[in-house]
Protein backbone atom coordinates (compact mmCIF):
# COMPACT_ATOMS: atom_id res chain seq x y z
CA UNK A 1 0.00 0.00 0.00
CA UNK A 2 1.19 3.46 -0.28
CA UNK A 3 1.35 6.22 1.81
CA UNK A 4 -1.28 7.85 0.16
CA UNK A 5 -4.00 5.15 0.75
CA UNK A 6 -4.08 5.94 4.67
CA UNK A 7 -4.94 8.93 4.11
CA UNK A 8 -8.08 8.78 1.24
CA UNK A 9 -10.35 9.55 3.91
CA UNK A 10 -8.43 12.91 4.62
CA UNK A 11 -8.54 13.15 0.70
CA UNK A 12 -12.52 12.38 0.10
CA UNK A 13 -13.25 15.16 2.76
CA UNK A 14 -14.50 18.03 0.71
CA UNK A 15 -14.89 21.60 1.82
CA UNK A 16 -18.86 21.07 1.17
CA UNK A 17 -19.00 18.14 4.02
CA UNK A 18 -16.86 20.39 6.43
CA UNK A 19 -19.94 22.80 6.06
CA UNK A 20 -22.47 19.87 6.38
CA UNK A 21 -20.51 18.65 9.77
CA UNK A 22 -20.43 22.80 11.03
CA UNK A 23 -24.15 23.44 10.07
CA UNK A 24 -24.91 20.26 12.45
CA UNK A 25 -22.52 21.24 15.35
CA UNK A 26 -21.43 24.90 15.49
CA UNK A 27 -24.85 26.57 16.70
CA UNK A 28 -27.93 26.23 19.46
CA UNK A 29 -27.50 25.83 22.92
CA UNK A 30 -25.74 22.53 22.58
CA UNK A 31 -23.49 23.82 20.36
CA UNK A 32 -20.22 23.42 19.91
CA UNK A 33 -18.86 26.95 19.92
CA UNK A 34 -15.41 25.63 18.01
CA UNK A 35 -15.51 28.27 15.84
CA UNK A 36 -15.08 32.39 16.34
CA UNK A 37 -14.88 32.74 12.62
CA UNK A 38 -15.88 31.50 9.49
CA UNK A 39 -15.03 31.62 5.46
CA UNK A 40 -17.53 30.04 3.15
CA UNK A 41 -15.99 31.80 0.13
CA UNK A 42 -12.86 29.91 1.04
CA UNK A 43 -11.30 27.96 -1.78
CA UNK A 44 -8.76 26.12 -2.92
CA UNK A 45 -5.64 28.32 -4.00
CA UNK A 46 -3.61 24.73 -5.14
CA UNK A 47 -5.46 22.39 -6.80
CA UNK A 48 -2.40 20.24 -7.35
CA UNK A 49 -1.40 20.50 -4.03
CA UNK A 50 -1.13 17.44 -1.35
CA UNK A 51 -3.83 18.86 0.44
CA UNK A 52 -6.00 19.64 -2.07
CA UNK A 53 -9.60 20.75 -1.84
CA UNK A 54 -8.78 19.67 2.20
CA UNK A 55 -10.66 21.61 4.47
CA UNK A 56 -8.64 23.00 7.73
CA UNK A 57 -9.15 24.67 10.72
CA UNK A 58 -6.53 27.13 12.59
CA UNK A 59 -6.10 28.12 16.26
CA UNK A 60 -7.09 31.79 16.56
CA UNK A 61 -3.63 32.80 17.85
CA UNK A 62 -2.50 32.28 14.22
CA UNK A 63 -2.35 35.12 11.84
CA UNK A 64 -4.73 34.77 8.67
CA UNK A 65 -5.22 37.62 6.24
CA UNK A 66 -9.03 36.85 5.36
CA UNK A 67 -10.06 36.29 8.72
CA UNK A 68 -9.72 38.28 12.64
CA UNK A 69 -7.20 37.26 15.09
CA UNK A 70 -8.42 37.58 18.49
CA UNK A 71 -6.59 34.68 20.56
CA UNK A 72 -9.85 34.29 22.17
CA UNK A 73 -9.41 37.80 23.66
CA UNK A 74 -11.37 40.78 23.75
CA UNK A 75 -8.80 42.95 23.46
CA UNK A 76 -8.14 42.19 20.02
CA UNK A 77 -11.72 42.06 19.20
CA UNK A 78 -11.64 42.78 15.36
CA UNK A 79 -8.23 42.63 15.00
CA UNK A 80 -7.03 41.47 10.87
CA UNK A 81 -3.45 40.92 10.80
CA UNK A 82 -1.76 42.28 7.99
CA UNK A 83 0.60 39.09 7.27
CA UNK A 84 0.03 35.57 7.68
CA UNK A 85 1.19 32.95 9.82
CA UNK A 86 3.85 30.45 7.89
CA UNK A 87 2.33 27.33 9.06
CA UNK A 88 -0.74 28.60 7.61
CA UNK A 89 0.82 29.94 4.37
CA UNK A 90 2.33 26.86 3.79
CA UNK A 91 -1.18 24.76 4.39
CA UNK A 92 -2.78 27.13 1.72
CA UNK A 93 0.50 26.62 -0.41
CA UNK A 94 -0.33 22.86 -0.30
CA UNK A 95 -4.20 23.01 -1.24
CA UNK A 96 -6.18 23.06 1.89
CA UNK A 97 -8.91 25.39 2.38
CA UNK A 98 -9.07 27.12 5.84
CA UNK A 99 -12.56 27.41 6.51
CA UNK A 100 -12.28 29.15 9.99
CA UNK A 101 -10.63 30.51 13.04
CA UNK A 102 -11.18 28.13 16.34
CA UNK A 103 -11.77 29.07 19.50
CA UNK A 104 -9.63 29.20 22.51
CA UNK A 105 -8.38 30.22 25.97
CA UNK A 106 -7.64 33.53 25.74
CA UNK A 107 -4.26 33.97 24.58
CA UNK A 108 -3.77 29.98 25.26
CA UNK A 109 -3.58 30.11 28.87
CA UNK A 110 -5.68 27.18 29.87
CA UNK A 111 -6.54 23.72 29.81
CA UNK A 112 -10.35 23.47 29.55
CA UNK A 113 -11.20 26.20 27.29
CA UNK A 114 -13.62 28.12 29.70
CA UNK A 115 -11.05 31.48 29.19
CA UNK A 116 -11.92 32.50 26.13
CA UNK A 117 -13.63 35.72 26.20
CA UNK A 118 -16.41 34.45 23.23
CA UNK A 119 -17.59 31.83 25.58
CA UNK A 120 -16.43 28.15 26.92
CA UNK A 121 -16.15 25.13 23.56
CA UNK A 122 -18.24 22.11 24.24
CA UNK A 123 -16.85 18.69 23.92
CA UNK A 124 -18.67 16.98 20.99
CA UNK A 125 -18.29 13.45 23.00
CA UNK A 126 -20.09 15.01 25.79
CA UNK A 127 -21.45 18.40 25.50
CA UNK A 128 -21.67 18.96 29.23
CA UNK A 129 -17.64 18.43 29.17
CA UNK A 130 -14.33 20.78 28.67
CA UNK A 131 -12.70 19.97 25.05
CA UNK A 132 -9.56 20.47 26.81
CA UNK A 133 -7.51 23.63 26.37
CA UNK A 134 -5.80 26.01 25.11
CA UNK A 135 -6.57 24.62 21.76
CA UNK A 136 -10.18 22.96 22.38
CA UNK A 137 -11.91 24.93 19.67
CA UNK A 138 -9.70 22.52 17.04
CA UNK A 139 -9.58 19.65 18.91
CA UNK A 140 -13.61 19.84 19.10
CA UNK A 141 -13.82 20.76 15.22
CA UNK A 142 -11.89 17.44 14.04
CA UNK A 143 -13.26 15.84 16.84
CA UNK A 144 -16.87 16.56 15.58
CA UNK A 145 -15.83 15.91 11.75
CA UNK A 146 -15.77 19.34 11.06
CA UNK A 147 -12.61 19.23 9.60
CA UNK A 148 -9.82 16.36 9.80
CA UNK A 149 -6.79 18.50 10.05
CA UNK A 150 -6.18 21.32 12.31
CA UNK A 151 -3.63 23.90 13.68
CA UNK A 152 -3.27 24.24 16.83
CA UNK A 153 -0.51 25.70 19.46
CA UNK A 154 1.44 24.67 22.61
CA UNK A 155 2.84 26.25 25.10
CA UNK A 156 2.36 23.34 28.20
CA UNK A 157 -0.02 21.06 26.41
CA UNK A 158 -2.22 23.07 24.19
CA UNK A 159 -2.60 20.23 21.77
CA UNK A 160 -1.98 17.15 23.58
CA UNK A 161 -4.44 17.34 25.88
CA UNK A 162 -7.27 18.42 24.44
CA UNK A 163 -6.71 15.72 21.85
CA UNK A 164 -6.72 13.01 24.65
CA UNK A 165 -9.78 14.77 26.19
CA UNK A 166 -11.23 14.77 22.65
CA UNK A 167 -10.34 11.32 21.24
CA UNK A 168 -8.03 12.37 18.42
CA UNK A 169 -4.58 12.97 17.52
CA UNK A 170 -2.28 15.79 18.65
CA UNK A 171 1.14 16.43 17.49
CA UNK A 172 3.95 18.87 19.29
CA UNK A 173 6.72 18.95 17.44
CA UNK A 174 10.70 19.60 18.37
CA UNK A 175 11.17 23.62 19.24
CA UNK A 176 11.63 25.01 16.35
CA UNK A 177 11.25 22.23 14.03
CA UNK A 178 7.87 24.78 12.69
CA UNK A 179 7.98 28.11 12.38
CA UNK A 180 6.38 30.34 14.96
CA UNK A 181 5.74 33.47 12.67
CA UNK A 182 2.60 34.69 12.92
CA UNK A 183 1.80 32.90 15.70
CA UNK A 184 0.87 35.59 18.59
CA UNK A 185 3.72 34.85 21.65
CA UNK A 186 2.58 33.75 25.23
CA UNK A 187 5.93 32.14 26.40
CA UNK A 188 8.48 32.45 23.84
CA UNK A 189 10.92 29.84 24.46
CA UNK A 190 7.82 27.11 25.08
CA UNK A 191 5.67 27.91 22.42
CA UNK A 192 5.17 25.51 19.18
CA UNK A 193 2.05 25.54 16.55
CA UNK A 194 0.95 21.89 16.67
CA UNK A 195 -1.21 20.08 14.98
CA UNK A 196 -4.41 17.94 15.13
CA UNK A 197 -5.74 15.14 12.93
CA UNK A 198 -8.35 12.41 13.08
CA UNK A 199 -5.67 9.71 12.56
CA UNK A 200 -1.57 9.66 12.85
CA UNK A 201 -0.81 9.94 9.15
CA UNK A 202 -2.94 13.03 8.72
CA UNK A 203 -1.46 14.79 11.65
CA UNK A 204 1.76 13.68 10.71
CA UNK A 205 1.24 14.86 6.94
CA UNK A 206 -0.08 18.32 8.52
CA UNK A 207 3.56 18.13 10.40
CA UNK A 208 5.20 17.48 7.37
CA UNK A 209 3.79 20.48 5.17
CA UNK A 210 4.06 22.85 7.86
CA UNK A 211 7.60 21.61 9.14
CA UNK A 212 10.89 23.23 8.22
CA UNK A 213 13.19 26.30 8.02
CA UNK A 214 11.40 29.69 7.76
CA UNK A 215 14.11 32.81 7.76
CA UNK A 216 10.85 34.76 9.56
CA UNK A 217 11.55 32.97 12.63
CA UNK A 218 15.37 33.29 14.08
CA UNK A 219 14.44 30.41 16.50
CA UNK A 220 13.48 27.73 13.24
CA UNK A 221 15.71 25.11 12.85
CA UNK A 222 17.69 24.53 9.86
CA UNK A 223 16.91 21.06 10.31
CA UNK A 224 15.83 18.47 7.05
CA UNK A 225 12.72 17.36 7.50
CA UNK A 226 12.13 13.77 6.23
CA UNK A 227 8.84 12.42 4.87
CA UNK A 228 6.76 11.61 8.34
CA UNK A 229 3.68 9.83 6.98
CA UNK A 230 4.28 5.87 7.98
CA UNK A 231 3.63 3.54 5.11
CA UNK A 232 1.74 0.36 5.58
CA UNK A 233 5.04 -2.08 5.42
CA UNK A 234 6.60 0.31 8.27
CA UNK A 235 3.30 -0.24 10.61
CA UNK A 236 1.72 -3.90 9.92
CA UNK A 237 3.63 -6.73 9.20
CA UNK A 238 5.31 -9.11 12.13
CA UNK A 239 7.11 -7.08 14.36
CA UNK A 240 7.21 -3.66 12.85
CA UNK A 241 9.11 -2.37 16.14
CA UNK A 242 11.56 -4.59 16.54
CA UNK A 243 14.44 -2.92 17.99
CA UNK A 244 12.71 -0.16 19.50
CA UNK A 245 13.21 0.56 23.07
CA UNK A 246 10.31 2.27 24.88
CA UNK A 247 11.20 4.02 28.45
CA UNK A 248 8.27 3.95 30.82
CA UNK A 249 8.81 6.58 33.56
CA UNK A 250 7.97 5.68 36.71
CA UNK A 251 6.89 9.19 37.82
CA UNK A 252 3.98 9.57 35.03
CA UNK A 253 2.91 6.27 36.54
CA UNK A 254 2.56 7.54 40.62
CA UNK A 255 0.07 5.13 42.92
CA UNK A 256 -2.43 7.98 42.54
CA UNK A 257 -3.25 7.76 38.85
CA UNK A 258 -6.67 7.01 37.93
CA UNK A 259 -6.95 3.48 37.76
CA UNK A 260 -8.43 3.09 34.59
CA UNK A 261 -6.33 5.42 33.01
CA UNK A 262 -3.36 3.31 34.05
CA UNK A 263 -5.13 0.15 33.13
CA UNK A 264 -5.53 1.65 29.28
CA UNK A 265 -1.75 2.65 29.18
CA UNK A 266 -0.53 -0.96 30.31
CA UNK A 267 -2.64 -2.09 27.39
CA UNK A 268 -1.01 -0.01 25.15
CA UNK A 269 2.53 -1.02 26.52
CA UNK A 270 0.99 -4.81 25.73
CA UNK A 271 0.08 -3.91 22.65
CA UNK A 272 3.55 -1.75 22.00
CA UNK A 273 5.15 -5.12 23.13
CA UNK A 274 3.32 -7.57 21.16
CA UNK A 275 4.78 -5.33 17.99
CA UNK A 276 8.49 -6.00 19.06
CA UNK A 277 9.25 -3.19 20.87
CA UNK A 278 11.45 -3.80 24.07
CA UNK A 279 9.75 -1.77 27.37
CA UNK A 280 11.78 -0.90 29.84
CA UNK A 281 10.99 1.28 33.08
CA UNK A 282 13.41 4.40 33.55
CA UNK A 283 13.44 7.38 35.71
CA UNK A 284 13.00 11.27 35.11
CA UNK A 285 13.51 12.41 38.79
CA UNK A 286 12.90 15.98 38.54
CA UNK A 287 9.06 15.45 37.00
CA UNK A 288 7.83 16.75 39.93
CA UNK A 289 8.80 20.14 39.75
CA UNK A 290 7.76 20.56 36.20
CA UNK A 291 4.67 22.01 37.35
CA UNK A 292 6.07 24.62 39.57
CA UNK A 293 8.82 25.46 36.93
CA UNK A 294 6.31 25.95 34.14
CA UNK A 295 4.32 28.16 36.07
CA UNK A 296 7.42 30.64 37.01
CA UNK A 297 8.46 30.71 33.02
CA UNK A 298 5.50 31.10 31.60
CA UNK A 299 4.40 33.38 33.41
CA UNK A 300 7.33 35.34 32.91
CA UNK A 301 7.66 35.51 29.45
CA UNK A 302 3.83 36.01 29.27
CA UNK A 303 3.59 39.23 31.58
CA UNK A 304 6.62 40.53 29.04
CA UNK A 305 4.84 39.54 25.78
CA UNK A 306 1.39 40.82 26.64
CA UNK A 307 3.03 44.33 27.26
CA UNK A 308 2.72 45.09 23.65
CA UNK A 309 -1.29 45.36 24.00
CA UNK A 310 -1.46 48.96 25.38
CA UNK A 311 -4.08 50.28 23.27
CA UNK A 312 -1.55 52.20 21.34
CA UNK A 313 1.09 49.06 19.12
CA UNK A 314 -1.87 46.77 19.58
CA UNK A 315 -5.20 46.26 21.69
CA UNK A 316 -8.68 47.71 21.36
CA UNK A 317 -8.36 51.66 23.05
CA UNK A 318 -10.33 52.20 25.75
CA UNK A 319 -11.11 56.05 25.80
CA UNK A 320 -9.15 58.23 28.92
CA UNK A 321 -7.83 61.66 28.91
CA UNK A 322 -4.36 60.77 30.14
CA UNK A 323 -1.72 57.90 28.83
CA UNK A 324 -1.80 56.35 32.52
CA UNK A 325 -5.50 56.33 32.70
CA UNK A 326 -6.03 55.19 29.34
CA UNK A 327 -3.30 52.15 29.89
CA UNK A 328 -4.75 50.92 32.66
CA UNK A 329 -8.68 51.12 31.10
CA UNK A 330 -7.23 49.48 28.09
CA UNK A 331 -5.97 46.41 30.10
CA UNK A 332 -8.16 46.03 32.37
CA UNK A 333 -11.17 46.19 29.90
CA UNK A 334 -8.96 44.14 27.54
CA UNK A 335 -7.96 41.12 29.25
CA UNK A 336 -9.68 38.36 31.41
CA UNK A 337 -9.05 37.02 34.80
CA UNK A 338 -6.33 34.55 33.83
CA UNK A 339 -4.24 36.75 31.92
CA UNK A 340 -4.03 39.04 34.56
CA UNK A 341 -3.56 36.45 37.41
CA UNK A 342 -0.45 35.39 34.73
CA UNK A 343 1.01 39.00 34.12
CA UNK A 344 0.57 39.61 37.78
CA UNK A 345 2.49 36.33 38.31
CA UNK A 346 5.10 36.66 35.51
CA UNK A 347 5.87 40.67 36.74
CA UNK A 348 6.20 39.53 40.59
CA UNK A 349 9.07 36.56 39.92
CA UNK A 350 10.93 39.13 37.34
CA UNK A 351 10.74 41.96 39.44
CA UNK A 352 14.05 42.99 41.88
CA UNK A 353 14.58 40.90 44.74
CA UNK A 354 12.50 37.96 43.22
CA UNK A 355 14.45 37.36 40.16
CA UNK A 356 17.17 35.14 41.37
CA UNK A 357 14.55 33.50 43.93
CA UNK A 358 12.07 32.58 41.27
CA UNK A 359 13.09 33.14 37.96
CA UNK A 360 16.69 31.85 38.36
CA UNK A 361 16.24 29.36 39.98
CA UNK A 362 13.29 27.86 37.44
CA UNK A 363 15.76 28.24 34.45
CA UNK A 364 18.42 26.45 36.42
CA UNK A 365 15.78 23.22 37.14
CA UNK A 366 14.76 23.99 33.41
CA UNK A 367 18.09 22.73 31.94
CA UNK A 368 17.72 20.15 34.85
CA UNK A 369 14.52 18.37 33.55
CA UNK A 370 16.11 18.96 30.01
CA UNK A 371 19.37 16.51 30.92
CA UNK A 372 17.29 14.24 32.61
CA UNK A 373 15.01 13.69 29.21
CA UNK A 374 18.84 13.67 27.08
CA UNK A 375 19.98 11.08 29.60
CA UNK A 376 17.46 8.52 29.01
CA UNK A 377 17.75 8.83 25.66
CA UNK A 378 21.47 8.49 25.69
CA UNK A 379 20.81 5.25 27.47
CA UNK A 380 19.49 3.39 24.62
CA UNK A 381 15.65 4.56 25.31
CA UNK A 382 13.95 5.56 21.96
CA UNK A 383 11.15 6.88 23.06
CA UNK A 384 8.88 7.23 26.19
CA UNK A 385 5.46 6.20 26.95
CA UNK A 386 2.84 8.04 29.08
CA UNK A 387 -0.41 9.11 30.29
CA UNK A 388 -1.33 12.71 27.95
CA UNK A 389 -3.34 13.87 31.23
CA UNK A 390 -4.05 12.82 34.73
CA UNK A 391 -7.90 12.63 33.87
CA UNK A 392 -10.61 12.20 31.46
CA UNK A 393 -12.50 15.51 30.02
CA UNK A 394 -14.03 17.13 33.20
CA UNK A 395 -17.17 18.83 33.17
CA UNK A 396 -17.84 22.68 32.42
CA UNK A 397 -17.16 24.54 35.76
CA UNK A 398 -15.92 21.90 37.73
CA UNK A 399 -11.99 22.73 38.23
CA UNK A 400 -12.61 26.05 39.53
CA UNK A 401 -9.01 26.33 41.61
CA UNK A 402 -6.38 27.67 39.15
CA UNK A 403 -3.86 25.45 40.96
CA UNK A 404 -6.04 21.90 39.93
CA UNK A 405 -6.49 23.09 36.60
CA UNK A 406 -2.71 24.01 35.92
CA UNK A 407 -2.22 20.02 37.22
CA UNK A 408 -4.56 19.27 34.25
CA UNK A 409 -0.62 19.58 32.31
CA UNK A 410 1.46 17.54 34.97
CA UNK A 411 2.41 15.39 31.79
CA UNK A 412 2.73 17.70 29.14
CA UNK A 413 4.74 20.55 30.75
CA UNK A 414 8.10 18.41 30.48
CA UNK A 415 8.53 18.44 27.07
CA UNK A 416 7.67 22.18 26.23
CA UNK A 417 10.00 22.69 29.56
CA UNK A 418 12.75 20.67 27.30
CA UNK A 419 11.92 21.30 23.80
CA UNK A 420 10.81 17.70 22.34
CA UNK A 421 8.59 16.37 20.16
CA UNK A 422 5.75 14.79 21.51
CA UNK A 423 2.35 13.46 20.80
CA UNK A 424 -1.15 12.19 22.09
CA UNK A 425 -3.31 9.24 20.51
CA UNK A 426 -6.94 7.63 21.79
CA UNK A 427 -5.65 4.53 23.36
CA UNK A 428 -9.24 3.66 24.93
CA UNK A 429 -12.22 5.32 26.80
CA UNK A 430 -12.87 5.31 30.83
CA UNK A 431 -16.04 5.99 32.02
CA UNK A 432 -17.23 6.78 28.08
CA UNK A 433 -14.72 9.81 27.60
CA UNK A 434 -11.22 9.54 25.56
CA UNK A 435 -8.05 8.42 27.06
CA UNK A 436 -4.77 9.81 25.65
CA UNK A 437 -1.13 7.99 25.41
CA UNK A 438 1.70 10.37 25.14
CA UNK A 439 4.82 9.18 23.24
CA UNK A 440 8.08 11.30 23.92
CA UNK A 441 10.82 11.30 21.83
CA UNK A 442 14.06 13.12 21.53
CA UNK A 443 14.83 16.25 19.53
CA UNK A 444 13.98 16.22 15.73
CA UNK A 445 12.83 12.08 16.19
CA UNK A 446 9.43 13.19 15.15
CA UNK A 447 9.71 10.41 12.52
CA UNK A 448 10.64 7.69 14.80
CA UNK A 449 7.49 8.92 17.17
CA UNK A 450 4.84 8.89 14.58
CA UNK A 451 6.16 5.12 13.18
CA UNK A 452 5.52 3.48 16.79
CA UNK A 453 2.27 5.91 17.07
CA UNK A 454 1.33 4.65 13.53
CA UNK A 455 1.59 0.87 14.52
CA UNK A 456 0.35 1.50 17.96
CA UNK A 457 -2.63 2.84 16.42
CA UNK A 458 -3.31 -0.41 13.51
CA UNK A 459 -2.96 -2.57 16.51
CA UNK A 460 -5.00 -1.05 18.87
CA UNK A 461 -7.66 -0.89 15.74
CA UNK A 462 -11.27 -0.10 17.31
CA UNK A 463 -9.65 -0.84 20.43
CA UNK A 464 -8.34 2.71 20.84
CA UNK A 465 -12.11 3.49 21.26
CA UNK A 466 -12.62 1.31 24.03
N1 LIG B 1 -2.55 24.91 30.13
C1 LIG B 1 -1.24 25.50 30.03
C2 LIG B 1 -1.34 26.96 30.36
O1 LIG B 1 -2.38 27.40 30.70
C3 LIG B 1 -0.68 25.29 28.66
C4 LIG B 1 -1.28 26.18 27.66
C5 LIG B 1 -0.67 26.01 26.32
O2 LIG B 1 -0.01 25.01 26.02
N2 LIG B 1 -0.86 27.03 25.51
O3 LIG B 1 -0.39 27.68 30.29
Amino acid sequence: MSRDSGLSALHAHSVDAAWAAYDRVQAGPEGLNAFLAIDRDARTAAPDGPLAGVPVAIKDNLATLRLPTTCGSRMLEGYVSPFEATAVRRLREAGAVVIGKTNMDEFAMGSSNENSAYGPVRNPLDPTRVPGGSSGGSAAAVAAGVVRVALGSETGGSVRQPAAFCGIVGIKPTYGRVSRYGLVAYASSLDNVGVFGSTVAEAALGLEIIAGHDRFDATSADVPVSSLVPTRESISGASPLAGLVVGVPREYFPDSLDADIAARCRRALDHLRSLGAEVREVSLPSTDLAIPVYYIIAPAEASSNLARYDGVRFGQRAAAEDLGPMYERTRSRGFGAEVKRRILLGTYVLSAGYYDAYYKRAQAVRAVIAQEFRAVFASGVDLLFTPTAPTPAFRLGEVSDPYAMYLSDIYTVTANLAGIPAMSQPIGRVRGMPVGGQFLAPAFAEARMIQAAAALEHSLGSGAQQ
